[in-house]
């Protein structure tokens, strides 16, 4: 699924992560990238290009103070904006008639009855009693295959064969359903090769019929923006709810999903993931969007980081750090800082790269371990830990639940570090100094 796609966005933003600073000029080349990518991948040419202006706004006037790069940045609004277009949030079901009825309509061959006998299995798992219903009356073989794919996923099918009103059908199915408590109705309409006006003007009649909650469009993935196309003429005459886009196992380009919401202001609900009757998946816009970038990870490391740290802070710290004034109150918020973004293995985890510097981070007791010693002493203490003599110590470690050897040993190791960081600027580069001082204070048997 959106395999070229997402190779050509990685592409690019391996350059975006590189740059140190985002001018007007290099976001303006990333995003003339990512557009190609888009209309390579089928996109709409009206979407492609309002979606990309909008972020180009968006990019430029975004705040840079935060300590994730500049590049980074705009891969995490590229992912916001990406959602958008998908359609923010998940769509479900409006089941609320008794029956509750839904109306599938699509091109012959978009996967319609097959989605029927899916929708059928997947409303039954969900404790529905459903029925289907055969309106596609010109192909017999259409009410045929959707008997037998009934039959397979065990959910009843009315079909009146020889019947060629479909309205009637459609209130004849309504009324045993309520005879038969089948609590959603799944009606499979007749197709047509093309969209053509007595197929539309059927369907107009069998909404009147029907009422149905929901309208839904089953529209074939692979087909790309031609299948946004037929979506808008379907919209404009039956002002439909929403979408299914199926095989979207197949070699499904992009084009079809990333169009669709944004040309009709309707959203995808499902889709259609392979030719078993049990491949129907809830559409998650946020998800294929990470999936589509092939960078959830970076995503959510920027929405971590930018929660918790603040570049402002960093770099005063950097001040204190070239100065030599880094105090244990500094390291104590440091500490904090770490434990906000959560267990450091995950953090780490999620640094492309960065798995194989596993034993960089620390166990989760050791930094509370060192943040009660901390947090023993008195604000003066803190700032100057040169008057922390044996008495205080003692207290010290009274305080914090630990030995008088332990808070010696933090203090040695805060001083070699300390000493140590005088040259070092960077934060990034502090958590590798640590390590190569030996890690942060070792205290073996610290709760
Ligand atoms: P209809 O003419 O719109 O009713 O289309 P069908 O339901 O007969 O589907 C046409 C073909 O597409 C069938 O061979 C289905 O098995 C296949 N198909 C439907 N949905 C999917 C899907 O999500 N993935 C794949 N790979 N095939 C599908």
């Amino acid at each position: 699924m959106f395999e070229t796609l997402t190779g050509k966005l990685q592409e690019v933003f391996k350059n975006l992560r590189g740059y140190g600073k985002l001018s007007e000029a290099n976001i303006a080349d990333a995003l003339r990238e990512v557009r190609i990518a888009l209309l390579e991948a089928d996109v709409n040419y009206d979407v492609a290009k309002n979606w990309i202006d909008d972020i180009q706004v968006k990019a430029l006037g975004a705040n840079v103070t935060k300590t994730v790069s500049p590049g980074q940045q705009i891969i995490k609004i590229l992912h916001d904006e990406l959602v958008r277009l998908l359609g923010s949030a998940e769509s479900s079901l409006q089941l609320s008639g008794s029956p509750a009825r839904i109306l599938l309509v699509g091109l012959n061959g978009s996967g319609k009855t097959t989605t029927a006998a899916k929708l059928g299995l997947w409303l039954k798992s969900k404790g529905r009693s459903p029925m289907l219903v055969a309106c596609d009356v010109y192909r017999p073989a259409a009410v045929e295959q959707l008997q037998t794919l009934g039959r397979q996923v065990e959910v009843p099918v009315f079909a009146q064969p020889g019947e060629l009103n479909v309205p009637r059908i459609a209130e004849q199915a309504v009324r045993l359903a309520e005879i038969q408590n089948r609590n959603v109705l799944i009606f499979d309409t007749a197709g047509r090769h093309q969209i053509d006006e007595p197929l539309m003007q059927e369907l107009v009649e069998l909404k009147k019929v029907v009422r149905p909650q929901e309208i839904l469009l089953v529209a074939d993935a692979a087909t790309g923006q031609e299948a946004a196309n037929v979506a808008g003429r379907f919209h404009e005459k039956l002002d439909l709810t929403g979408f299914i886009l199926s095989r979207m196992d197949g070699d499904t380009r992009g084009g079809a999903a990333l169009s669709m919401n944004r040309l009709t202001g309707r959203p995808i609900k499902l889709i259609g993931t392979g030719e078993k009757t049990s491949d129907l998946e809830v559409f998650h816009p946020d998800r294929m969007a990470s999936r589509i970038l092939g960078m959830g990870d970076i995503v959510s490391l920027v929405e971590k980081a930018q929660e918790s740290v603040d570049a402002e802070k960093a770099a005063k710290l950097e001040k204190k750090l070239r100065k030599n004034e880094f105090t244990l109150q500094d390291f104590l918020e440091q500490l904090e800082e770490v434990q906000r973004m959560g267990p450091l293995e995950n953090l780490l985890a999620m640094i492309p790269g960065a798995a194989n510097v596993k034993n960089l981070s620390l166990p989760e007791k050791q930094l509370t371990g060192i943040k009660a010693i901390v947090q023993s002493m008195t604000p003066q203490e803190r700032a100057h830990p040169e008057i922390l003599n044996a008495r205080r110590r003692i207290r010290i470690a009274q305080g914090s639940g630990v030995t008088v050897t332990q808070v010696n040993d933090l203090l040695k190791r805060f001083g070699a570090m300390r000493k140590m960081m005088k040259n070092v600027g960077k934060m990034g580069k502090m958590l590798g100094g640590m390590r190569g001082a030996g890690g942060f204070p070792g205290m073996p048997g610290m709760r």
